[in-house]
């Protein structure tokens, strides 16, 4: 179904991804509306429409629907229950559930992937008193234990480095393992950390982003460096793997996946986000087309353009502890900084990106030295 300018785009979720969305979505001509439960939401401060109200609230799902021609959504934690309740009052969400049920889960995600042929880390299901210990002793150390659902920002998440970490851990998590499940992965030991963002319209037609190299601090995404500093062959390898994901999984609108480029020369998928990502912020002023572009484009069921890096460019993720420094500095041509107008600064809260475009990464990478100290 093609989905044409002067239409209504529902988006479940209202954080900065929405809001970007709708950005795009308004800029082609469309009408927008989305459902957050905070009247502060800072996509409602564009949005056409703002229904205030929870995810799993019938009524304000019923609201949505009815103004909305087609719905997508902006981050991973919407229920199947939630997307029946849109489905069967005659609501278009192209993309489905199954995108969302697959990546809420990481032992189902790393299956699905698995079954495609493509590697991830070692893995073992933590969900008895005993079975971290069982776990341990097949993956060994050092490794890294999660929560199956619900972690983000590497939230949920203990480094097993040694039997002392293990007791620790098991420790913690003992009294939750009657309502969550956890999973025991290998650390990978990795060159860097890449990620690439592939795309699917419901018209079958694919965009492929220039893939991106991550630097996380504290467990939270630092820095995105384009073109990532790796072969033209890493590169290729991550694009082809990443249309057999999207391709093999059957799924449209966006996706985006993180890679671990081994020490081993290993290529590992890490995980998989149905929306869009903070590691292609980029794309907003480095590409001819952007990934709010390119979700809008897919949802609507338009041919989608083949992206193109026009420059260089570093993305620095700005939380709420380096706002003031930010709001400090004098921006140099190229520099374009986005603030998202999310209320308090609170510390590690995204709170805006800047990228930053140029002819040389290392250039740009001395730069963000001179603005982290400024
Ligand atoms: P985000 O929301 O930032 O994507 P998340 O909470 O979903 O994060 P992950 O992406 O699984 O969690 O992990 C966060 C970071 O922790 C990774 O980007 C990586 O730096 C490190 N990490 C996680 N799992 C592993 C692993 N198996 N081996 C090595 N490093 C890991
Ligand atoms: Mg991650």
């Amino acid at each position: 179904m093609t989905i044409d300018k002067g239409k209504s785009i529902g988006i479940l979720g209202g954080g900065q991804l929405g809001k970007m969305l709708c950005e795009s979505a308004i800029q082609k001509g469309y009408g927008t509306i989305i459902l957050d439960p905070a009247k502060d939401a800072c996509a409602g401060q564009i949005a056409d429409k703002h229904v205030i109200g929870e995810y799993n609230d019938r009524e304000s799902i019923l609201k949505i629907t009815k103004q909305s021609d087609v719905i997508t959504y902006e981050f991973e934690n919407v229920t199947s229950e939630s997307l029946s309740i849109i489905k069967n009052n005659g609501g278009y969400i192209p993309q489905g559930m199954e995108p969302l049920y697959i990546s809420q889960n990481r032992l189902r995600e790393k299956r699905r992937i698995n079954e495609l042929g493509i590697k991830t880390a070692k893995f073992k299901l933590v969900n008895n008193d005993n079975s971290l210990n069982e776990a341990v002793d097949i993956i060994g150390y050092p490794s890294v234990l999660k929560t199956c659902t619900g972690g983000y920002d590497g939230k949920g998440q203990w480094i097993i480095r040694n039997e002392e970490d293990k007791i620790k851990a098991n420790e913690e998590i003992k009294e939750s393992l009657e309502k969550r499940d956890y999973i025991l992965e290998e650390m990978i030991n990795f060159k860097c950390e890449l990620s690439c963002f592939v795309v699917k319209s419901t018209d079958n037609s694919l965009a492929v982003f220039p893939v991106s190299e991550n630097i996380h601090k504290n467990g939270i995404l630092h820095l995105s460096i384009v073109p990532a500093r790796v072969s033209h062959e890493i590169e290729e390898k991550i694009k082809k793997i990443s249309k057999k994901i999207i391709v093999g999984l059957g799924f449209v609108g966006p996706l985006a996946i993180e890679y671990f480029y081994g020490a081993d020369e290993e290529i590992y998928v890490n995980e998989i986000a149905p929306r869009p990502h903070n590691s292609f912020h980029y794309t907003m002023d480095a590409c001819d087309y952007s990934q709010f572009d390119a979700h809008i484009d897919a949802i609507c069921g338009k041919n989608l353009k083949n992206p193109k890096l026009i420059k260089k460019v570093v993305m620095l993720n700005i939380l709420g502890q380096d706002v003031e420094n930010i709001e400090r500095l004098c921006l140099k041509d190229g520099e374009k900084l986005h603030m998202y107008n999310k209320g308090k600064a609170m510390p590690n809260r995204k709170m805006g990106h800047l990228n930053i475009l140029g002819n040389h990464t290392e250039k740009i990478l001395e730069r963000i030295n001179e603005i982290k100290n400024n």
